[in-house]
């Protein structure tokens, strides 16, 4: 069984969070050290602890990151100016929590995708 990580706390609501989206399958909660001014973070409830552990049956889990975003960015007002979605993976990338996260970025112009 995949490793609990802060996240599954953050799901469970054992530790103060700022929410902003939860369902039976996926939470969505504002990043504690924000890159931008709008900076969420879209989970699935399941522990996936990398994009290398998804399996077939993630797949609608996996989708609905998706459509959680496009909604959490209207709400937010920056689905017109642009925004970015980022899943990081392993050492390379820099993921730190070992739970798939999507970031949600925006509320300002992000700069070049990678920095060099
Ligand atoms: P990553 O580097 O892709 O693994 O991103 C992990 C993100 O989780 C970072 O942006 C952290 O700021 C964020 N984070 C870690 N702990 C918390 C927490 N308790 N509440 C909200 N965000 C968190």
């Amino acid at each position: 069984m995949a490793k609990e990580t802060i996240f599954s706390k953050i799901i469970r609501k054992e530790i103060p969070s700022e929410i902003v989206y939860q369902d039976e399958t996926v939470t969505a909660f504002r990043d504690i050290n924000a890159q931008a001014p709008t900076h969420i973070l879209i989970i699935p409830n399941k522990i996936i602890p990398t994009v290398n552990e998804v399996t077939p049956e993630d797949e609608v889990v996996l989708g609905k990151l998706f459509t959680v975003a496009a909604k959490l960015a209207k709400e937010e007002n920056i689905d017109k100016d642009g925004y970015r979605l980022i899943i990081n993976c392993n050492g390379h990338a820099g993921q730190e929590v070992f739970h798939l996260h999507m970031h949600l970025l925006g509320g300002r112009a992000l700069g070049p995708m990678l920095s060099r």
